[in-house]
């Protein structure tokens, strides 16, 4: 699994654990987040604009 930090406010999100309060369980891929999820910490940058940061184990 791969975690992907927002370039603007370094939330991260992590496979391993999702994100419930956005509604994705833990476990939830990133190829299975919506194309137009908004960070939920700044809403201000989108999925794309994620950055990989590589895969836990
Ligand atoms: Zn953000």
């Amino acid at each position: 699994m791969a975690s992907f930090r927002c370039p603007g406010c370094d939330y991260v999100y992590d496979e391993t654990k999702g994100a419930p309060r956005e509604g994705f369980p833990a476990g939830t891929a990133w190829d299975d987040i919506p194309e137009d999820w908004a960070c939920p910490d700044c809403a201000v940058r989108e999925k794309i604009d994620f950055e990989p940061i590589g895969v836990t184990q």
